[in-house]
């Protein structure tokens, strides 16, 4: 629609007025910020409204002693490999290629590790993931040439398959070959594909491990293709932190939005439509049931009722420690590593997954932890360390999982309990406090079981769309789903440029 001609905004409200604002963006996430600020760098004057004191939801970080923790997301696996950082030009060593108004100083520094990834097991040997493909398929015995062939092949096809996984899943694929490669295996339940691919207890336990990163019981169909996409991610762009912490990401996204005119306000929590000053779009970047709790947006039945039936996954139970030197690993290759699986054999992974997706706790849950200082030592006083971990238990768990994760630690790592200097605990409970979107302690944004994979939360090609005019939903409940990536926002904008913002450059 024409600047000016009759404008009516998402409160249904017809106004002859300009309205106040491009778009008003709800929530000031990593999909919410890369939403507005690529917005602001188009042209467009943006709203966004934070309901915390501070910017960032699943990208912040705090202080304590002299410790730098990150409260929610630490490993930026597919954020270092998906284009909005990178394109936003927040990236330190990478021009941005977007023809903007003004340019951001680039904020983020990648800080990576020798490996990648370890998975301990009970025998002492560990599995690893490295950037590079040959020295991972070398540490896996005789599946070396299946992972070589399988993985290598899909990771020579990134640039092919990238276009295509990190859009809706419904949409006329742009290099249905490459997709192919990728889309048979992944349609797998792991716990099959994996018994069938592999024959060695490295390479089962290693891309198991990741697979469980879906949250959903590794029998169930698709959870192959979290194995796959985090151990492509791992040889395309590795595994890396944000050298200073995450909330570098959320600050470089807020600046990008400031300095091309932008406001941001914190403090703002949106309950109702007709509070929110005119605008041509809305986005949310919300849960589908937070975006219902807003009075006043009305959408169609068909959509309403699938925003009512969206699920939520599992939760998190998340400890920060404090330790006055590095974990003294059994097998002290581990102490290069960015993140550590802790969980054991690939049948206790499998086993410790279908519990808690059953909703029960198990004595022995998957556990994954970060030691950051490995790559960014700033983030601890000297020598000593920080270890950034959580483990997956059932939605709501009220109960405490500490002693679990201390245990799984305790057996690849016996004698690190010395080290500890302090603890923060983080229940589900505290997760989903802190931010509306986590409800129960589930960090993904909302299951990924069943259909709930590809429909997020709607099955077809614009996912983004709420059904109400110019509102779209942005969130990690939208594809390509969780991760610190942006991709949800910056996929909602480009329907958006397509429409109610076709003005914008
Ligand atoms: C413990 C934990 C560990 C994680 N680890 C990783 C990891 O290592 N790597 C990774 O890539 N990802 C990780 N994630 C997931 C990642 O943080 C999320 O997928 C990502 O933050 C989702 O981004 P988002 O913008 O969709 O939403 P969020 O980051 O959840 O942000 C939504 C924002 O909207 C605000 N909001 C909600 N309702 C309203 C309202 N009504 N009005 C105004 N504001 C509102 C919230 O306060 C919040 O600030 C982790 C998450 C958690 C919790």
């Amino acid at each position: 629609m024409a600047r000016s001609k009759l404008f009516q905004n998402t409160t249904g409200i017809a106004s002859v007025a300009q309205p106040e604002f491009d778009a008003v963006v709800v929530g000031a996430g990593p999909n919410g910020l890369a939403a507005a600020a690529r917005i602001a760098k188009a042209g467009g004057k943006v709203l966004v409204l934070e309901a915390n004191a501070e910017i960032g939801g699943g990208v912040r970080s705090f202080d304590h002693n002299g410790y730098r923790h990150d409260s929610c997301s630490t490993i930026h696996s597919l954020p270092a490999i998906a284009p909005p950082l990178e394109l936003l030009g927040l990236v330190d060593g990478q021009d941005s290629p977007v023809q903007g108004r003004h340019r951001a100083s680039a904020t983020i520094r990648w800080a990576h590790f020798p490996i990648e990834l370890a998975h301990p097991l009970p025998d002492g040997d560990s599995a690893f993931l490295y950037r590079d493909v040959r020295q991972t398929a070398e540490g896996l015995g005789q599946d070396a040439r299946r992972y070589q062939r399988l993985i290598g092949g899909l990771v020579d096809r990134w640039d092919h398959l990238a276009s295509d996984v990190l859009t809706p899943m419904v949409s006329i694929p742009r290099h249905p070959v490459s997709l192919a490669r990728f889309g048979l295996p992944a349609l797998l339940p792991a716990a099959a594909g994996l018994r069938r691919l592999f024959v060695t207890e490295q390479a089962r336990a290693l891309l198991g491990g990741n697979a469980a990163h879906s949250y959903v019981a590794l029998n169930k169909p698709l959870t192959m293709a979290f194995g796959l996409m985090l151990q492509i991610g791992g040889h395309v762009g590795g595994w890396p932190v944000a050298a200073g912490g995450s909330s570098t990401i959320a600050s470089g996204l807020a600046s990008v939005i400031t300095s091309n005119g932008g406001t941001i306000e914190t403090s703002s929590r949106v309950t109702n439509m007709a509070k929110l000053p005119s605008h041509r779009t809305l986005f949310l970047d919300t849960t589908p049931a937070v975006a219902l709790s807003i009075s006043g947006l009305d959408l169609p039945w068909h959509r309403n009722r699938a925003y009512r039936n969206f699920g939520h996954g599992a939760a998190a139970f998340k400890v920060d420690f404090e330790l006055s030197g590095p974990i003294p690993w059994a097998d002290p290759q581990i102490s290069q590593a960015g993140t550590v699986h802790l969980v054991g054999r690939f049948d206790e992974l499998v086993a410790a997954e279908s519990t808690v997706a059953s909703g029960r706790m198990p004595d022995r849950p998957f556990v994954l932890a970060v030691q950051a200082c490995v790559a960014d030592p700033q983030r601890a006083p000297s020598g000593h360390h920080t270890l950034w971990t959580y483990a997956h238990v059932p939605s709501g768990f009220a109960g405490d999982a500490l002693p679990h994760i201390e245990g799984q630690l305790d057996r690849f790592a016996p004698g690190w309990r010395d080290l500890v200097v302090h603890r923060h605990v983080t229940t589900p409970a505290a997760l989903e406090t802190g931010n509306a979107n986590f409800a129960g302690g589930d960090i993904g944004g909302g299951s990924y079981g069943g259909l709930q994979s590809v429909a997020r939360p709607t099955f077809g090609p614009h996912p983004y769309r709420t059904g109400a005019p110019g509102v779209y939903l942005c969130s990690a409940s939208t594809p390509p789903g969780a991760g610190a990536h942006g991709m949800g926002g910056w996929n909602a904008v480009a329907d958006a440029l397509k429409r109610e913002l076709r003005h914008l450059t």
